[in-house]
């Protein structure tokens, strides 16, 4: 019963975080990157305000219309409370509600929020990736970050500064990509970081087989932080399993 008390309770807080990212992926990037069809109401040009941007609250006391015209809000960030409550179910299976879980779990979110953000308007805003850097310092405290020792982390770190520059060389890569990098490099620590980056590396090819057989447009650059936000949320669950 407890039990079932609990999962209710890892439910219910990943759906509400996960209903509070719409607003923040409309609202994060500078004015110049955001999109007007996701800040004005199609029908009257109204600008919706900002619980408007909150599916959830939207649906319950205004069944999911503009406040004004009553006309049905079109919101395309849906599956993002889905991933979020995901999230924080396997976060809570392995790591139970710890300190550790809670800077996991945050960060997971405003990563999940990255990705979507920057597919959706091409910009990766730091006043999402500051504070996950902020964040992930924590963790070297060590009665949050848990068994991951402080050296592991830096190292992970120093891993992660060349890996950017890799990326730098190679691709267009932007500075924000690497301050990503290092913020999952410091709190995964070194062997949990590599599988991270091992299995972002998979997701990127296999993406690239699936696209290139669409036969689809070219694209003119891979977008990195969706592919490390899959790989850093299965290597920080999983990689207690197999390491
Ligand atoms: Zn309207």
């Amino acid at each position: 019963m407890l039990n079932f008390i609990l999962l209710v309770t890892v439910f219910l807080i990943g759906f509400i975080t996960g209903g509070l990212l719409n607003p923040i992926i409309v609202f994060a990037p500078k004015k110049n990157y955001r999109n007007v069809s996701d800040l004005y109401c199609p029908y009257c040009g109204r600008k919706y305000k900002f619980y408007e941007h909150i599916s959830i609250f939207s649906y319950i006391f205004l069944n999911g219309c503009c406040a004004s015209c009553n006309q049905k809000i079109n919101y395309t960030n849906q599956y993002v409370i889905l991933i979020n409550i995901i999230f924080y179910f396997f976060s809570y299976l392995v790591y139970g509600f710890s300190p550790f879980a809670i800077i996991l779990d945050i960060s997971l979110s405003l990563f999940l929020a990255l990705a979507v953000i920057q597919v959706k308007y091409n910009c990766i805003p730091r006043k999402l990736l500051v504070p996950c850097f902020i964040l992930s310092l924590l963790t070297f405290v060590p009665q949050i970050g848990g068994e991951i020792m402080y050296y592991s982390k830096l190292i992970a770190a120093a891993v992660a500064i060349v890996f950017y520059f890799i990326l730098a060389f190679s691709i267009k890569s932007k500075k924000e990509e690497g301050l990503a990098l290092i913020t999952i490099a410091i709190i995964l620590g070194l062997q949990n970081f590599v599988y991270a980056l091992f299995l972002s590396f998979i997701f990127v090819i296999l993406f690239l087989i699936i696209y290139s057989k669409k036969g689809e447009r070219t694209f003119s650059r891979v977008y990195i932080i969706p592919f490390l936000t899959a790989g850093y949320f299965i290597s920080a669950l999983t990689g207690v399993l197999f390491l």
